[in-house]
C-alpha cells in the first residue's frame, strides 16, 4: 500500500492509496481526451479529498458544483483544511465570490448568475454527477455549455456512489475495466476509476455491517405487482398495522444498545404509522414536504443524538451525514440493489466506539450489499447473477438468469455483449462487442438487432413489429401461426428435417439441404448462431446433428397456405410482448 505525503504550509495532506489511484485515473485521462468522466467512490470513501486534491492540481481557474449548499460548504472547508484559499458562490450561504482560482459554487446559484462566470475555466467537477440529466436544458447543462462557450476543451469530472438510476439507467457509457454500461448518448462517457464498498470495509474505513435479512416480522412485499402505485401500496400497508407494529417493538428492542437509528418508510402514510409507534420525543419524521428550517433543525438534533429515531420517505438516502448511525431498519421495496446500497450506507461511517451497524431489512429485498449493480431490475425472485462469457470476444459478462441445483446455467436474460472491443481500423479506439444473445435478424441484409429494434441498424430495412405480424396472421384464413414448444429433427443423408411443435399437437416443417451452401447458411442463421459457446459454422448434417440438443427453438412459427402445403414465413425468436408464448400461463 503506497500513500502519497504532501506538504502544504503547516499541513500534511495524506492521500489514501485508492485516492491517489483516482487522483492519477483522472489525470491520465484528461490528458489523452476532452471526454466528460466519472469517479466511483462510496459513501464514506473521502470524495472531499479527492477533489481537493484535484483542485490543488488542475490548471487554474477551475469550479467545483455541488446541488445543495451543506455539500459545497464540506467541499470547500476540506480544501481549506489543507491550507489553500477558495471562493464561494452560494446564496444559501451567503456568498457570491468569483475572484478565486478555485470556487465552490451551488447549482442554483451558478446556474442564475451564469454572465459573472464568462471567463475561461479549466475543469469543472461535479459532486453527486447523478443528478446530470442529458436533456441540454437542465440546470447542469446550461452550466456546461456556458463554460464551454469560453473553453471548447473544457474538462468535465463528475463524482458519485450511485452511477445507476433507476429511471435512466447508467450515467456513464464505458468502464475502465473494458465493458459497456450506459447508452451511447449518456453525457459521461467513461468510468475512469470505481472503488468497491467492500474494499472499504475490509481496510476499516467504513464500519462493518451486521445484516439481518429475516427478522421476526416482515411485510410480504411479494404479494404487490411488480410495479405499483403509491395508492395501491398504502392499501397494501392499510392491511397490515400488526406487521408495522411489530417491527416497531422489535426496533424499540433493538435501539436500547444503539445510539442513533435511521428507518426509511415505503409512503407517508406509512411513515407517519410507524412514527407513531415510536416515542414522540425522541422520533422525528421527515417527508418531501417538510420545511427546511424544521428539517435542518432535526437533522442537527439528530446529529446531536438529542433524537434517537429519524423516520424518513426517500430523503435521506444521499447526502445525508451522520456517522454516529448504527441501526438502519428497511420497510420499504427497492427496486435496485445501488438504492440498497445507499440506505445500508447511511449507517457504515466511522464513528467513536461504533463497532458495527445494524441493518434490518424487514421488506425482504433480499440483496447482497457486496453484489454489483446489473442494471435491469431482477426478472423474477428465482433468478440470480450469472456470469455468461462472450463466445465472440471472451467477456466475462454478468446477467441476471436461472441455474439449476448444481449451479449450472438454465438461461440468463442477457441480450448483448457488454465487452468493449478496439474499433476495427483504429484500435485505440473502443466499442461495444456486437455479439448479441437475443436479437431480431434483418430479412434484407441479415444484419442483428435488438429485439426492441424497429429498423435495422446495418442497412435501414424497416424491421417487422412481431406482434403486427401475430396480429395480421391471425387474422388470415390462410395463414397458420404455430405457438412453438419444441422442435424434432430428422436426417435422410444431406437433408435435414426440421418439425416445429405446438402444445397440442400441430406441426410445421421446413428442410434443409446440406449439399446447398444457401440451405446451409439458412440453417446456420437460423439456429447454430443461437448456440451459446464456441460451435462456429455447420457444414454438414452429423455436425448438425450434433448440436441438435443446443438447439433454440422461434417462439412462434409464421406459415402461409400453399397449395399442398403449409409454407414457413416467419420464425419469431425472443419473443416479448402481449402474445402468450408456449407455456406460459394465461
Ligand atoms: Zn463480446
Ligand atoms: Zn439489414
Amino acid at each position: 500500500m503506497t500513500s502519497q505525503f504532501i506538504a502544504i504550509g503547516a499541513f500534511i495532506l495524506r492521500l489514501r492509496d485508492y485516492q491517489q489511484a483516482s487522483v492519477d485515473a483522472v489525470l491520465t485521462h484528461f490528458r489523452r481526451s476532452d471526454d466528460a468522466a466519472v469517479l466511483v467512490l462510496p459513501t464514506g470513501a473521502g470524495k472531499s479529498i479527492v477533489i481537493a486534491e484535484l483542485a490543488r492540481l488542475a490548471r487554474y481557474p477551475i469550479l467545483v458544483l455541488a446541488h445543495v449548499k451543506e455539500l459545497v460548504e464540506q467541499n470547500h472547508q476540506k480544501f481549506k483544511d489543507y491550507g489553500f484559499t477558495a471562493g464561494i458562490y452560494a446564496a444559501g450561504l451567503g456568498k457570491k465570490q468569483t475572484e478565486h482560482a478555485v470556487t465552490f459554487a451551488s447549482v442554483q446559484s451558478l446556474s442564475r448568475n451564469l454572465e459573472q462566470f464568462n471567463g475561461y475555466y479549466s475543469l469543472l467537477i461535479i459532486d453527486e454527477c447523478h443528478r446530470v440529466a442529458d436533456d441540454s436544458d437542465s440546470q447542469y447543462q446550461r452550466i456546461i455549455q456556458h463554460l464551454q462557450s469560453n473553453n471548447p476543451q473544457l474538462k468535465v469530472l463528475g463524482l458519485t456512489a450511485t452511477p445507476y438510476r433507476l429511471d435512466k439507467g447508467w450515467i456513464y457509457q464505458q468502464h475502465y475495466h473494458g465493458y459497456v454500461r450506459g447508452q451511447a448518448d449518456v453525457f459521461f462517457k467513461k468510468c475512469v476509476y470505481e472503488l468497491p464498498l467492500r474494499y472499504l470495509i475490509s481496510k476499516g474505513y467504513l464500519t462493518q455491517p451486521l445484516v439481518v435479512d429475516a427478522p421476526a416480522a416482515r411485510y410480504q412485499f411479494d404479494e404487490l405487482p411488480a410495479s405499483y402505485t403509491e395508492a395501491q401500496l398504502d392499501q397494501f400497508l392499510a392491511r397490515c398495522p400488526r406487521v408495522t407494529q411489530a417491527i416497531c417493538q422489535q426496533l424499540l428492542q433493538l435501539a436500547e444498545q444503539r445510539r442513533g437509528v435511521m428507518i426509511f418508510a415505503a409512503s407517508v402514510k406509512h411513515a407517519q404509522e410507524i412514527a407513531s409507534y415510536l416515542p414522540a420525543e425522541q422520533t422525528a419524521l421527515l417527508t418531501g414536504d417538510t420545511a427546511n428550517k424544521q428539517r435542518d433543525q432535526w437533522v442537527e438534533q439528530f446529529k446531536q443524538q438529542q433524537l434517537k429515531f429519524l423516520v424518513n420517505v426517500s430523503v435521506l438516502t444521499t447526502g445525508f451525514d451522520a456517522p454516529h448511525v448504527d441501526l438502519i431498519a428497511i420497510l420499504r421495496r427497492t427496486a435496485s440493489v445501488s438504492l440498497y446500497q445507499q440506505i445500508a450506507g447511511r449507517g457504515l461511517r466511522l464513528y467513536e466506539g461504533k463497532s458495527d451497524c445494524l441493518i434490518v431489512d424487514y421488506a425482504g429485498n433480499n440483496y447482497d450489499l457486496y453484489q454489483p449493480e446489473i442494471g435491469e431490475v431482477k426478472p423474477n425472485p428465482n433468478s440470480a447473477l450469472v456470469q455468461v462469457s462472450c463466445p465472440k470476444c471472451g467477456f466475462a459478462n454478468m446477467f441476471w438468469g436461472v441455474c439449476d441445483k448444481d449451479g449450472e446455467l438454465i438461461e440468463h436474460y442477457g441480450r448483448r455483449c457488454q465487452g468493449l472491443v478496439p474499433v476495427e481500423g483504429s484500435p485505440e479506439q473502443l466499442t461495444q462487442c456486437d455479439y448479441r444473445y437475443q436479437y431480431k435478424q434483418c430479412p434484407q441484409c441479415n444484419g442483428e438487432n435488438d429485439i426492441a429494434a424497429r429498423q435495422c441498424q446495418t442497412c435501414g430495412y424497416q424491421l417487422s413489429d412481431p406482434d403486427k405480424l401475430l396480429k395480421e396472421a391471425l387474422q388470415l384464413k390462410d395463414r397458420m401461426v404455430l405457438r412453438c414448444s419444441g422442435m424434432s429433427f430428422s436426417a435422410q443423408e444431406q437433408q435435414l428435417s426440421v418439425t416445429y411443435h405446438d402444445e397440442d399437437g400441430a406441426e410445421l416443417k421446413e428442410q434443409f439441404n446440406f449439399a446447398y451452401a444457401k440451405a446451409r447458411l439458412a440453417f446456420n442463421q437460423r439456429f447454430v448462431r443461437r448456440i451459446s459457446g464456441p460451435v462456429g459454422t455447420v457444414n454438414t448434417v452429423e455436425q448438425a446433428l450434433q448440436q441438435l440438443n443446443k438447439m433454440v427453438h422461434p417462439d412462434f412459427v409464421i406459415a402461409r397456405k400453399q397449395k399442398h402445403y403449409w409454407k414457413i414465413e416467419h420464425r419469431i425468436f425472443d419473443y416479448q410482448g402481449p402474445y402468450r408464448k408456449a407455456h406460459q400461463q394465461y
